[in-house]
């Protein structure tokens, strides 16, 4: 007789892992298929974030931003060192050190709140009496049943048609997070969110990094005035080479490593490097799942279509994260899966995708939640919009950096807020004060009128708020 469960979720990204144990805590018989196997072949919770996404790539990050500070920034407090070197293979190591914690992490996660792992690949199979069947293989193949599926397959790299990847010469975000030596010329095709915080790595470890980006504008989703500044910093004084509005062209993997043919401006140009990351954007995991077998909706770019609770077209399946509409980010996977393990056990429970914060963790990183200038401009909504620059703040003059600003945009009549965008080296950090104000919908001169602790990096968002009104009080 086939296994029985309450809830079975498929995919253990930050979607499905948090779905699963919030479905256990609230009492329901869980398990949760997954395929995944690390790179020495051993099966793996955590899915891209965990294994090739969020955490390794902050991990190499942080290391490349400290040997970047080490060789030019701690001159200026005095501090002089001479013979600092870079061992890749030990910040690789450190990198997988962290990757094994978190992932080991969910398995005990999983055995404390007994939820059942299923190695293996999950698809649908039919419907019988006691719920979903989900066949599960990989190893012993077995169905299982469920009462309520949560698909949270999640997403992979898109990759240029035509041009393969071998990991090695010519990669996406799994080999880029993974290179043995720091490549002298890098080409990065993609200036997005993946693109510009892994071109940033190795462009601090000394690889000299182009940036090919199809469209004309840079950063396009965040605030012109963000964008902007972000723009400057990295090109002008980071020396990123960021070409905008190309077209690519033939990729050719020679024995000296990779050619780029593509277009700018209709001039045929060449770049030479060796080697290239392609961070296009990613696409939905619904190959293989038997959408077909059941009848799953999936639309024609292949994301598992849902209403706003995350409810698909059959009754009890559920589809949170990646594999679904709205922005592709693990704490908006992870909320779905919240939400969607208590509308499973009863409760009411909603995701609200108007205040998820957006950050990409470059040097400095930019956050924001809510809406952008443009974007008001364009549904005509009337706003005063605050700033403030981080470079007057006393706290980012003792940490010697004093990039970027706090932009605050608040409705003209009402006063709340409705979006706020920071550049600076803690804007992940400064952005949580933003989120809980938009999401209690509180005004501008809510913000104006909390202490913010002295000296402190918040003391920028305070002033912002003050300058909604006209009244910042220390510019
Ligand atoms: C380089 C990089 C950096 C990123 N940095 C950030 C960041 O800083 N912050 C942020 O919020 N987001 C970041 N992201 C995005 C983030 O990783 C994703 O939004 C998040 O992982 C999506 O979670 P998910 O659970 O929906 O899917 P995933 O994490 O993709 O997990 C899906 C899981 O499902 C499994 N699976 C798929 N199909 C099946 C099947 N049929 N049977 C069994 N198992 C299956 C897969 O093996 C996988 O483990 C980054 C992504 C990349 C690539």
């Amino acid at each position: 007789m086939a296994r029985a469960f309450d809830v079975v979720v498929i995919g253990s990204g930050p979607a499905g892992y948090i779905g699963a144990i919030r479905a256990a805590q609230l009492g329901l018989k869980t398990a949760c298929v997954e395929e995944w196997a690390n790179p020495a072949g051993e099966p793996a919770l955590g899915g891209t974030c965990l294994n090739v996404g969020c955490i390794p790539s902050k991990a190499l990050l942080e290391s490349s931003e400290q040997y970047e500070h080490t060789l030019t920034g701690l001159a200026g407090h005095g501090i002089a060192v001479s013979g600092v070197t870079v061992d890749i293979g030990k910040m690789i190591g450190r990198k997988e050190a962290i990757v094994s914690k978190m992932t080991k992490g969910i398995e005990t996660l999983f055995r404390k709140n007994k939820i059942t792992w299923l190695k293996g690949h999950g698809r649908f199979v039919g419907r019988g009496a006691g719920g979903w069947q989900v066949e599960v293989s990989g190893g012993a193949a077995e169905v299982v049943e469920a009462k309520a599926v949560v698909v949270a397959t999640g997403s992979k790299a898109r990759h240029l048609p035509g041009v393969p990847v071998d990991q090695k010469v010519v990669c996406d975000n799994v080999g880029a997070l993974a290179f043995t030596e720091v490549p002298a010329r890098l080409g990065v095709v993609g200036a997005g969110v993946i693109g510009l915080e892994l071109g940033s790595v190795w462009r601090r470890l000394g690889s000299k990094v182009v940036v090919l980006e199809a469209l004309p504008g840079f950063l396009a989703a965040a605030d012109e005035s963000v964008a902007k500044e972000a723009w400057r910093i990295f090109t002008k004084e980071q020396g990123l080479d960021i070409r905008l509005g190309v077209t690519i062209g033939k990729v050719e993997v020679t024995k000296k490593g990779v050619v780029v043919a593509y277009q700018q401006d209709g001039r045929d140009e060449r770049l030479e490097c060796d080697r290239l990351i392609v961070s296009v954007g990613r696409i939905p995991n619904t190959d293989g799942l038997g959408a077909d077998a059941v009848g799953l909706k999936v639309d024609a770019r292949g994301f598992i279509e849902v209403d706003d609770q995350c409810r698909t077209n059959l009754a009890n399946v559920f589809a949170i994260g990646d594999v679904v509409r709205g922005p592709m980010l693990a704490h908006k996977g992870e909320e779905e899966g919240v939400m969607v393990a208590e509308l499973i056990a009863g409760q009411k429970a909603h995701v609200n995708l108007d205040t998820i914060p957006w950050v990409i963790y470059t040097s400095p990183e930019i956050a924001w939640v809510g809406r952008t200038e443009q974007q008001l401009k364009a549904a005509d909504v009337p706003y005063r919009a605050g700033q403030f620059p981080f470079s007057i703040n006393g706290r980012a003059l003792g940490h010697g950096d004093t990039h970027g600003f706090v932009k605050m945009l608040a409705h003209s009549h009402t006063d709340e807020i409705l979006g706020v965008h920071i550049i600076n080296t803690h804007a992940s950090e400064l952005i949580a004060e933003a989120v809980v104000a938009m999401e209690f919908r509180a005004a501008s001169e809510d913000i104006a009128r909390i202490v913010h602790a002295h000296p402190s990096l918040s003391e920028v968002t305070h002033e912002a708020a003050l300058a909604v009104g006209k009244r910042a009080l220390n510019m």
